[in-house]
């Protein structure tokens, strides 16, 4: 059944969806169960045709507007209340061309499609490390993964951009095509415009590539660490790794006794073949003594949806991050110190190893400042939505104090795990200021009215502003 609704959309063949369609509850939820707004609109499109007409009719009726990719933004972002949510989430076709080895991928696609399509092809681009993040706000805030210390991020394969403009009008971004625009989507978010099809340069991974966690003991932590150090000192460019602290999930390859144990990981992919993946990771797999080695032969697209289960949809969230310039001894004491101060076994922090292809593009030449961060950490809190507010509150703090702890530390930050409230006044930190200005002025010729502004906004500014 589905419900008539008042509001006519000129030029609009999408789904329409107002506070008394059915689908309304889902359509407005996000990833994050913390987030609860009432948008007054939900324009569900089909195509970038229908994309430009839900901006007009925007415009026309001055309606707040946010755009949805994946929803995945811990901010919750994607929807707002009072206004109308640009709903992509029905516009997530992937379209591979083998031989030019590029995919052409729609605004609301989700990692998980883009892998699918371009694995049939032994092919890949660097994505998220969860199959369910939207390509549409990842790819624009810059997009870290395993196979950018290889490939480069995210916006390091972006070839082009279809864009529906602040006007509702439709352009094309490329180096040759709208340079400053295309410049300022590579990191500049989704403050531009909102990109109906993204086109990505793909190169050859797996099917099988050698991937996966080490665990071992909380106690560990400072020991594991310092051998990271130096093992990702060494590493060659194939190989992507990201720490997780905080409990083993408990996910069926492990065993029922270790489930929710306070544990160290460092998990790997290697974009290579799995004899020289094998050799790489060696010296990891002996140190210590691990608690369970999951490394292994496993196919690049299972390897991808692997975490995925770990972080559903609805659960609450709460997030801090940091960019750390390196791995000192002091590091190491404090997130040793913090880590496991948790109350929710769910919660953890991450921490991703950068450098490689991703630190060999010029600072200049995109709009993703971190190239020379040497690692990422996110401290996520991440609690049951029937759990006790205390337990929210108290991984809240956790959260604050963790990065509070690394203050004299921090290199900047990742747009993209900037969460609401308390980091709104972290953009400029994101970007750092020359490229925060070189954004403003990009900002006052596609979008002069802010139109496009729940994100993580960039105001319209002037070289002399
Ligand atoms: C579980 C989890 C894992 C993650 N892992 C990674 C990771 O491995 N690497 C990484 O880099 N990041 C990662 N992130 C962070 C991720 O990049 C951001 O959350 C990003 O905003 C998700 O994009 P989305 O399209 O799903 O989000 P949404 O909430 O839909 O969108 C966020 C914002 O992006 C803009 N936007 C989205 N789509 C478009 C579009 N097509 N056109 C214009 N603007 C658009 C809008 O401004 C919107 O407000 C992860 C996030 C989560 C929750």
């Amino acid at each position: 059944m589905t419900e008539r609704t008042t509001i006519q959309m000129p030029g609009f063949r999408g789904v329409v969806i107002t506070p008394e369609h059915h689908e309304y509850d889902g359509a407005r939820a996000v990833w994050n169960g913390t987030v609860d707004r009432r948008p007054r609109v939900i324009a569900r499109c089909r195509g970038t045709a229908d994309v430009a007409a839900a901006v007009r009719f925007a415009r026309a009726r001055d309606l707040e507007i946010a755009v949805r990719g994946g929803g995945h933004n811990v901010a919750g972002t994607a929807v707002c209340d009072d206004g109308i949510v640009i709903d992509l989430s029905a516009m997530r076709a992937v379209s591979v061309d083998p031989v030019e080895r590029t995919a052409l991928v729609q605004g609301g696609a989700l990692w998980g499609d883009v892998d699918h399509e371009t694995q049939a092809h032994g092919l890949a681009t660097t994505g998220g490390i969860v199959g369910h993040t939207g390509v549409g706000g990842l790819s624009l805030g810059g997009g870290i993964g395993w196979l950018m210390r290889k490939h480069g991020l995210t916006v390091d394969n972006l070839v082009e951009a279809e864009v529906v403009t602040a006007e509702g009008e439709i352009v094309r971004a490329s180096t040759d095509d709208h340079p400053d625009l295309f410049w300022a989507l590579r990191g500049g978010g989704g403050n531009f415009g909102v990109v109906s099809t993204f086109r990505f340069a793909l190169h050859p991974v797996g099917p099988t590539v050698m991937a996966g966690p080490v665990f071992w003991a909380a106690e560990d932590t400072t020991d594991v660490l310092r051998f990271y150090r130096g093992f990702v000192t060494d590493a060659p460019d194939e190989l992507g790794n990201v720490i997780r602290l905080g409990t083993i999930p408990p996910l069926p390859m492990v065993n029922e006794d270790l489930h929710f144990r306070p544990s160290i990981a460092v998990a790997s992919c290697y974009a290579g073949p799995v004899d020289d993946g094998e050799r790489a990771v060696r010296g990891l797999r002996q140190f210590g003594t691990p608690l369970v080695d999951l490394v292994g032969p496993t196919r690049y697209g299972d390897h991808q949806s692997g975490l995925d289960d770990t972080v559903p949809h609805g659960w609450h969230y709460y997030w801090k991050a940091t960019n750390l310039a390196g791995l000192s001894d002091e590091v190491i004491d404090i997130v040793a110190e913090h880590a496991y101060d948790a109350t929710s076994p769910r919660s953890y922090a991450a921490m991703f190893h950068m450098g490689g292809a991703v630190a060999r593009v010029p600072r200049e030449a995109t709009a993703y400042p971190g190239r020379d961060v040497e690692h990422n950490i996110v401290i996520d809190a991440a609690w049951l939505p029937e759990q006790d507010d205390t337990v929210g509150a108290a991984d809240t703090a956790w959260a604050r104090t963790f990065l509070d702890a690394l203050q004299s530390h921090r290199a900047g930050v990742y747009v993209n795990f900037l969460d609401s409230d308390d980091d709104t006044s972290r953009v400029r930190e994101a970007y750092g200021d020359d490229t925060y200005r070189r954004l403003a002025e990009v900002k006052a010729k596609y979008d002069p009215d802010n139109v496009f502004h729940n994100n993580k906004n960039i105001q319209p500014g002037t070289l002399a502003q």
